[in-house]
């Protein structure tokens, strides 16, 4: 890589190290390489990799603990002023908000995404198949460092390339781990439905379509993450009138019609392939 100022180096860098801890090359807990190595890695000085460390610590991303070196601590930046500040919120309004980072987040995937974004993207999502821990592992199975947040939805925000979204992400995720929030919180889709919802958004992003990945998202965080009355009641992020709703049923009778074309598509020229092979 040709770099030739200090700053492209320090950017460079910054995103180099950012990019091993959001897409879990580097898990959450683990120990990150020592600077001499990352200096290596890298190609820059020790110094440069040092304030990249810094700035991702600044952020809670990583930790560096005297003596025992720099732990990551977070999948995406986090801070305590914002979680305090959202902890004033009913997980109701919680909840609401989510929806609306997702789904933004995803509209700008499909904007900003590189191929190695995709290629991440791709590998969370094929990661994840058939399970339905999207993204409420967390709320299943407890445990403070077990990840709360699926990695799909991560590289979202990444890929969003929105600082911001992914710190008010990060803070979301926080707060729907708190105790007083996680227990009325369930997953209502089951695994195949999950793995169903990630492939049209991922197909939205690969396809840098900005409406439909709007819509697959919006359908996607009615059930992923919903509050469950004392009662199972079932009540999601946002309710629809039955007209509403009619509508959404129809956008997506028309979503399946175009893939199953598009599979036939796929599987005909496939057959031509062969044909001529
Ligand atoms: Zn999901």
């Amino acid at each position: 890589m040709a770099m030739t100022t200090g700053s492209e180096r320090a950017r460079a860098t910054l995103a180099y190290l950012r990019r091993k801890i959001t897409t879990g090359e580097w898990p959450v807990g683990s120990r990150i390489p020592i600077e001499p190595e990352l200096a290596e890695q890298t190609g820059v000085g020790r110094s440069t990799v040092r304030e990249a460390v810094r700035s991702l610590a600044s952020v809670g991303m990583l930790e560096t603990l005297p003596g025992r070196g720099t732990f990551v601590r977070s999948a995406a930046p986090t801070s305590t002023l914002l979680n305090e500040f959202l902890a004033d919120f009913t997980l109701e309004e919680i909840l609401s908000y989510r929806r609306a980072l997702e789904i933004e987040a995803a509209q700008q995937a499909t904007i900003h995404r590189t191929e190695e974004d995709l290629a991440a993207l791709e590998r969370a999502a094929a990661e994840e198949v058939g399970c339905t821990r999207c993204p409420v592992l967390g709320l299943a199975t407890g445990g403070e460092d077990s990840a709360f947040d699926s990695k799909f939805h991560r590289l979202i925000f990444d890929s969003a390339k929105n600082r911001l979204l992914a710190s008010l992400y990060a803070g979301i995720n926080d707060q729907l781990r708190t105790p007083e929030h996680r227990g009325r919180l369930a997953n209502v889709a089951t695994g195949s439905e999950m793995e169903r919802d990630h492939a049209r958004v991922l197909d939205a992003i690969r396809r840098r379509d900005f409406i439909d990945a709007v819509h697959a998202m919006a359908e996607h965080v009615d059930h992923d993450v919903v509050i469950v009355t004392d009662q199972h009641q079932v009540i999601p992020p946002l309710t629809r009138t039955p007209e509403q709703q009619l509508r959404i049923d129809q956008v997506r009778e028309a979503a399946d019609v175009r893939e199953a074309s598009g599979a036939r598509e796929a599987e005909l020229r496939e057959a031509e392939g062969r044909a001529r092979a």
